[in-house]
């Protein structure tokens, strides 16, 4: 028996990085997955390299109209959703001193904003015992320069997932966050340094992580399907981290 046999997942962000990892591993133990992303042609790479059992819906997290298509689209072909990953993220650097309005509201509208309508537009299809999981980060916990408003977001995400297991104890769904460390994927060309410095930032964090190297978005992938599936019944309200012991420490 696989581990998420005849179960419908919704990944947010599942073209890219740890999304599209998790999104295969859901496959593989037996999923029907939707990945959202905002861009048509990276979407139809990924249903190709995810190969069945997917389908893709265009869709912004932080536009409020996407979504309810995106929840009519799964209502209509599915009737339930059994599993949400809400993952679509992500942050540029800015010091404190240099951080302007749009870095602030385009920060907290994806990460923050966004997330919370993904999980608020889809309780109506969330039967009794669904799973919950939020992708937050170990910048939750931990300080990092000239990454404030990132780590600000992913604090807020850590903290839905206290708040909502409560919100939604009545109906038995559990709420947990995931908290990856150093994990080198295409978001870290979008955070604003060049290759290089993408380069340097990963090999000086290797030498701070107790297991001496970095992650992979499978490793993650591994922990989301833990999260997900019966095997983490008894598991509600945590943050687990993934990070090789790097916020351990
Ligand atoms: P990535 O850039 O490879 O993936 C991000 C995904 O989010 C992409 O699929 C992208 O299309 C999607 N996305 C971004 N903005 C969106 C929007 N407005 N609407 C819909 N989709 C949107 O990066 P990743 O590293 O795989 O990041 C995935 C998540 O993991 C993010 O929430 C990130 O903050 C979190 N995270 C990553 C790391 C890491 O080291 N990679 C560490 C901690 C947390």
């Amino acid at each position: 028996m696989k581990k998420l046999e005849r179960k419908v997942a919704l990944i947010t962000g599942g073209n890219s990085g740890i999304g599209l990892a998790t999104a295969k591993q859901f496959v593989a133990e037996g999923a029907y997955v939707y990945i959202t992303g905002r861009r048509q042609v990276e979407l139809d790479a990924a249903v190709e390299a995810i190969g069945k059992n997917v389908t893709a819906v265009q869709s912004d997290v932080s536009n409020l109209a996407d979504l309810d298509r995106l929840f009519a689209t799964i209502k209509q072909e599915q009737g339930h959703l059994d599993i949400i990953f809400a993952n679509a993220g992500g942050g540029q650097i800015a010091p404190l001193g240099a951080i302007t309005e749009e870095h602030f509201d385009k920060t907290f509208n994806i990460n923050v904003k966004g997330l919370l309508f993904t999980v608020q537009k889809a309780l109506p299809l969330l039967p009794e015992g669904a799973s919950i999981v939020l992708n937050a980060s170990t910048a939750s916990v931990k300080g990092t320069p000239a990454f404030s408003v990132y780590s600000a977001t992913k604090a807020a995400v850590r903290s839905f997932a206290r708040n909502w297991t409560l919100d939604l104890k009545e109906r038995k769904i559990r709420v947990n966050a995931i908290s990856p460390g150093v994990v080198p994927t295409p978001g870290y060309n979008l955070i604003g340094l060049s290759d290089e410095q993408v380069q340097a930032f990963v090999d000086s964090q290797a030498s701070t992580i107790p297991l001496g190297r970095v992650g992979t978005p499978d490793e993650i992938a591994k922990a989301v399907v833990f999260l997900a599936s019966d095997d983490s019944s008894f598991v509600n309200g945590i943050e687990l981290f993934v990070d090789g012991g790097m916020a351990q420490i």
